[in-house]
C-alpha cells in the first residue's frame, strides 16, 4: 500500500486526507517515482482551496524528487534505478509513490539531492522562464520582486545578483528583510512598514523599474503598475493575496503605455525541449553553487495540514519540502 493526500471536497488544510491506495503499475508514457522528497508550493494552496478548479476527487501537489521504480510501455528516456525530479501537472505528488508521465522527469544530476531538487525545481523553473523568457533581464536592470524571501523569492534574489540585476524585494517582516538582503536582494523593503510604491520611486530617483513581478495579486497589483517607468513590463504571475481584480487597459496607457502578462510554468515548459533548456539552466546555476536552494521547512507527508497552515500565514521563509 502507498499512502498518498486525497482531497474529496475544497477547502481548508483540513480537506487533505492521508489514504492509502493501491499503485495501479505505470500505464503507457509513464514511469513510477518514489518519493525522497516532495515540494509545497503556494499553487498547491490555490488548487486545495478551490480558485485553480479540479475534477474531484484529487490528490495535491506538483513537484517530487525520487528513483524510477518502474516503467511503463513506451517510455525511453527514464530507467528504472535513476534518480529523478519533476515539477508539473497532474496534481499528486503528495504521495509516498506516484505515476507520473515520463515525459515530465528530468534526471537528476548527481551533485543535487533529493531533498534540494524537491525544494528547487518548481521555484526554481520558475525563476529561469521569468528572467530569461518573460523577459530577457541583462546586467544593469532595476526590478521589483514581491515576496522575496519566499521560496521563488530567494532564489530571484540570487540568481538576480547573478545576472549583474538590481533586485528590489518586497517582503513583510524584517526577519525576511535580512534573509532576502543575504541572497543578493539590492534593496528591500519590508510593504508592512513602509509605502512600497514610495519607496521604489526613491530608490530609482523618480524613474521606476522597468519590469515588476508580482504574485501577491490582489493587495498589491495597482501599486506594482506605479511602480513601472514608462514601457515598463508588469509580470502577474501569482495571487497569494486573492485574485487581481478586473482592471480597464487604460490603467496602461495612463501609467505610460505599460506591458502586462500573466504566465505559467505550465506553458513554459509544454515541450520538452523547453524544459530541459530550462532544467539545464537551473542546474547550472545550482552546480556552480551561484543559486543555493536549502531546505527551510521540513514536514513528514502525514502533517501536510501544518505545512499548509505555515504557507498561508506567511510564517515560511524560502522553500518546504515533504517527506514521506
Ligand atoms: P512563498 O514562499 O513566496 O509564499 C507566499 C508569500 O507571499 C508569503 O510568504 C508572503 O510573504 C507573501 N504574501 C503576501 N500576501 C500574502 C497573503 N495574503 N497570504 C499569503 N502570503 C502572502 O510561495 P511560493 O514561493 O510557493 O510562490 C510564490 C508565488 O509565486 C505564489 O503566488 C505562487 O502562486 C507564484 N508562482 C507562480 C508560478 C507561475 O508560473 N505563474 C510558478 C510558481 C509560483 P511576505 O510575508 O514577505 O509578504
Amino acid at each position: 500500500m502507498t499512502k498518498v493526500i486525497q482531497m474529496t471536497r475544497t477547502g481548508g488544510p483540513e480537506v487533505m486526507e492521508l489514504i492509502d491506495v493501491t499503485l495501479a503499475p505505470p500505464g503507457p508514457g509513464e514511469a513510477q517515482v518514489r518519493h525522497e522528497a516532495i515540494g509545497v508550493n503556494f499553487i498547491d494552496v490555490y488548487f486545495r482551496t478551490g480558485l485553480y478548479p479540479q475534477p474531484l476527487p484529487a490528490g495535491l501537489g506538483m513537484e517530487g524528487a525520487g528513483v524510477v521504480e518502474a516503467v511503463g510501455p513506451g517510455v525511453t528516456h527514464v530507467k528504472v534505478g535513476d534518480r529523478v525530479a519533476y515539477a508539473g501537472r497532474p496534481n499528486g505528488a503528495y504521495a509516498q509513490a506516484r505515476n507520473m508521465p515520463a515525459s515530465a522527469l528530468l534526471v537528476l544530476p548527481e551533485h543535487i539531492p533529493f531533498e534540494t531538487a524537491a525544494a528547487m525545481m518548481l521555484q526554481g523553473l520558475t525563476v529561469q522562464y521569468l528572467f530569461h523568457r518573460t523577459v530577457a533581464l541583462k546586467a544593469g536592470d532595476t526590478i521589483l520582486f514581491h515576496a522575496a524571501a519566499g521560496g521563488v523569492g530567494l532564489i530571484a534574489c540570487q540568481w538576480a545578483r547573478v545576472l549583474g540585476v538590481n533586485l528590489i524585494g518586497t517582503v513583510g517582516s524584517d526577519q525576511k528583510a535580512a534573509l532576502a538582503l543575504a541572497n543578493g536582494a539590492a534593496h528591500v523593503i519590508n510593504y508592512n512598514k513602509e509605502n512600497f510604491v514610495e519607496r521604489v520611486r526613491e530608490i530609482t530617483g523618480g524613474k521606476g523599474v522597468s519590469v515588476v513581478y508580482d504574485s501577491i495579486g490582489k493587495d498589491t497589483f495597482t501599486g506594482s503598475l506605479d511602480c513601472l517607468a514608462p514601457l515598463g513590463m508588469m509580470v502577474s504571475f501569482g495571487n497569494a493575496s486573492g485574485p487581481v481584480p478586473p482592471f480597464s487597459l487604460n490603467e496602461l496607457a495612463s501609467r505610460g503605455s505599460l506591458f502586462i502578462t500573466r504566465p505559467s510554468l505550465m506553458n513554459y515548459t509544454a515541450k520538452r525541449e523547453d524544459l530541459e533548456a530550462s532544467a539545464a539552466s537551473l542546474f547550472g546555476v545550482v552546480g556552480s553553487g551561484e543559486v543555493k536552494v536549502p531546505v527551510h521547512q521540513r514536514y513528514n507527508l502525514a502533517d501536510v495540514a501544518q505545512a499548509h497552515i505555515d504557507l498561508e500565514s506567511r510564517k515560511t521563509m524560502g522553500s518546504s519540502i515533504l517527506l514521506p
